[in-house]
């Protein structure tokens, strides 16, 4: 695999199921000396800002589900979102990523002007949206306006499975074409899965892999499963630390360039996840930017760590954290060793319609209003 990047189905599977102390420890270092030829100790650290818990999906296992009625919902304003930028860009962030559930109040246009101004108020930093699926036309607005990446995970690549954790509607090959056009369009890509869902099979797993091979995306995002009360997965065991890690190391075999974070979900599950996320291949680690006031009500799963810290202080823990593993914090863009820093897109950068770099936010964008109802509960 070390030579190939890959292996049969049959043969991931079996390295999955064949998964003991010692092989782990084997393929952690493997991974460690792979991530270390590219990037060397530097891990690189992205802002994360929730800037919405509003979702018109209902998938089985999230805590911000359309369903959900106990979830106090939110939206942050154009102003609200470029504050919390301005306050990361301060702390030395230079990757903001742009994170909510399908939240239609955010239309392409408005999406876009916030993109734009991000990225006129801080021509230094990438932008990086994962604001699930949509048109492809309003991911190649998004693009011309500035956004330099997008984080789409597929959370399983078999459609049965796919089904047993979505409500009826949603369909993984839509994900898949969404993914290829992303990356047909000059994002960098992230695609990614969930570790121990109910059902998941090492076969399933290796299914996972081999999708991540035939996309050869620029990231990959996998964490542990972890249940959350109010959801139809509520009473399902969590997924586990150590097969996540596993995959992690494998992953990195498969693609020594790939950007692959340390998740919250792992530390959630484990103290020192994120550091033994780095230690088995990992390179990426997002603190939270997402203001104080709302940070607690973006929870995806149960327990989620970082809710009550201000984002000065999660930037110095988690720089502490990963210096106590020998690793040092990059706070540059951190692109794909491939890409860099290129035009936004084909065609060269333009502002998105209706939008200047140096004009004011759009009415819209300026008051987001946090109590316009979601289009799901109109
Ligand atoms: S996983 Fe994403 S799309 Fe699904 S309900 Fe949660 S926020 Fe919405």
């Amino acid at each position: 695999m070390e030579r190939d990047g890959t292996l049969p189905a049959d043969g991931f599977a079996e390295l999955i199921r064949g998964r003991t102390p010692e092989s782990a420890g084997y393929l952690f270092a493997k991974a460690s000396e792979a991530r270390d030829r590219v990037f060397g100790k530097a891990v690189f650290m992205r802002g994360l800002l929730e800037f919405s818990n509003h979702c018109a999906n209902d998938c089985l296992y999230c805590g911000i589900r359309r369903s959900n009625r106990s979830v106090e919902r939110y939206r942050l304003s154009g102003p609200e979102i470029l504050e919390a930028c301005s306050a990361g860009h301060g702390l030395g962030f230079r990757t903001f990523v742009l994170q909510s559930g399908e939240d239609r109040f955010y239309g392409p246009g408005l999406v876009a002007g916030i993109v734009s101004e991000i990225k006129a108020s801080f021509p230094d930093s990438a932008v990086t949206l994962s604001l699930g699926e949509h048109p492809t036309e309003s991911y190649a607005l998004w693009r011309r306006a500035g956004a330099d990446r997008y984080l789409l995970r597929h959370e399983t690549r078999d459609p049965a499975h796919y089904a047993s954790l979505h409500p009826r509607g949603m369909d993984v090959e839509a994900r898949v074409r969404c993914l290829y056009a992303l990356k047909g369009l000059g994002y960098q890509v992230g695609c990614g899965f969930m570790v121990g869902t109910p059902g998941q099979t090492p076969e399933l797993l290796a299914r996972d892999l081999l999708f991540v091979k035939e996309l050869g995306p620029h990231m990959v995002g996998i964490g542990p499963f972890i249940p959350h009360r109010d959801t139809p997965l509520a009473s399902a065991p969590p997924g586990d630390v150590d097969e996540t890690l596993y995959l992690l190391a494998i992953l990195r075999l498969m693609g020594p360039k790939l950007l692959i974070p340390a998740t919250t979900a792992l530390g959630t599950l484990d103290g020192t996840g994120r550091e033994k996320g780095v230690m088995a291949g990992a390179n990426v680690i997002m603190p939270i930017l997402t203001p104080a006031a709302v940070r607690g009500k973006y929870l995806l799963y149960d327990n989620k760590i970082c809710t009550g810290d201000a984002s000065s202080a999660c930037r110095a823990c988690v720089q502490r954290r990963m210096e106590s593993v020998g690793h040092s914090v990059s706070l540059g863009r951190g692109d794909h060793p491939d890409l860099g820093a290129g035009p936004p897109a084909p065609g060269g950068p333009s502002p998105a319609p209706g939008f200047s770099a140096s004009r004011p936010l759009p009415p819209a964008a300026r008051g987001a209003p946090p109590d316009v109802p979601a289009p799901e509960a109109r």
